[in-house]
């Protein structure tokens, strides 16, 4: 059998990331994620994760996980502010009517 995977942006491999637990990226829903947003906060390659992340989590590909120093929550609010859509919020209470 052949499989052919898909080729990694070239980005990636310069992501701080790659040299840190990847484990920090993943914490349990509502975990800790403040670790992996320091290491993103410093990586030459945020942008260009962010706007990966931000592409493809309407496909479903991001799906989780810590991608360019935003949440899956926090990518979803901000592809709802760009207005390609994300999905359904919980509206927060400082802003419910
Ligand atoms: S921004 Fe964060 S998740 Fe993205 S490559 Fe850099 S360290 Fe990894």
């Amino acid at each position: 059998m052949n499989l052919e995977l898909p080729e990694q942006p070239a980005w990636m491999a310069l992501g701080l990331c790659s040299q840190t637990d990847p484990e920090l990226f993943f914490p349990d829903r509502g975990g800790p994620n403040h670790d992996a947003k320091r290491v993103c906060s410093g990586c030459p390659v945020q942008t260009a994760c962010r706007e990966h992340a931000l592409a493809h989590e309407t496909r479903g590909a991001g799906g989780w996980g810590i991608w360019g120093g935003m949440t899956y929550e926090e990518r979803q609010r901000e592809l709802r502010r760009r207005g390609r859509g994300g999905r359904p919020g919980r509206q927060r209470k400082d802003t419910a009517a």
